[in-house]
């Protein structure tokens, strides 16, 4: 292991957030670089090459989505958006854009950490071997083999179910927007029939959840997309 700590990139121009973001991510042991503008944030994450980007959305010099897509045509370092909790379609077009997950204000320091593992993993996983078992909780995804389990069980899915699960467990803890998950599993002129996520997403729920009305894995995000939970 190596004894380096994972640097952050910490972009926020609101100096209390930026403090309460430095105090939570240093106490957890992480090394914390930080930006107040889009241009120093661009800067500092060609220099320092940081491990996790956290982007505020609304900074004073640039927007934080143009931010994102310059970093985007030269970096593929994880991307974790800070945005105002009513501001739903800006959370969509930033994951659309290449954001790896968003965080609403306010946010509990648990909540930033439990982001915080997530995009880390992901990060480590561009270079390491991929593993085609995905477990958590009491379900499976052999992703060679297309198989899942929950409990042990074998659960049967139908192309489409399947579709939709492998993609999230791909990407699990990591939110998908109904467009990226529609590309991925219908094929790209399937951008906004967000219904038959609805109608395959509760046969899913249906076969894989103890409690569909309050599933364990398959979680909604409200008017952005889903998510596999990564650590229920
Ligand atoms: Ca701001």
């Amino acid at each position: 292991m190596s004894g380096d700590p994972p640097t952050i990139l910490v972009v926020e121009d609101d100096p209390g957030m930026r403090r309460f973001l430095r105090v939570t991510l240093v106490r957890a042991g992480y090394r914390v670089v930080e930006a107040d503008r889009g241009g120093s944030a661009l800067d500092a994450a060609a220099t320092e090459i940081p491990d996790v980007v956290v982007l505020d959305l609304g900074l004073p010099d640039r927007d934080g989505m143009d931010v994102l897509k310059e970093l985007r045509t030269w970096s593929g370092v994880p991307v974790i958006i800070l945005s105002a909790r009513d501001r739903e379609g800006d959370k969509v077009n930033a994951l659309d854009a290449g954001a790896d997950d968003y965080l609403s204000k306010p946010f509990s320091a648990q909540e930033l950490l439990a982001r915080m593992r997530v995009a880390l993993r992901h990060a480590s996983r561009v270079e390491g071997p991929d593993q085609p078992v995905f477990r958590t909780g009491g379900l499976e995804v052999d992703l060679y083999r297309r198989q899942v389990w929950v409990d042990g069980r074998e659960v049967h899915l139908t192309p489409k179910e399947y579709g939709l699960l492998a993609e999230l467990a791909q990407h699990a803890g990591k939110v998908l927007t109904h467009r990226q998950l529609l590309n991925a599993v219908w094929g790209p002129d399937y951008g906004y029939e967000a219904h038959y996520l609805r109608v395959f997403m509760a046969q899913l729920r249906r076969k894989i959840e103890t409690d569909p009305a309050n599933p364990r894995y398959l979680r909604t995000e409200s008017g952005v997309g889903y998510r596999l939970a990564a650590e229920p």
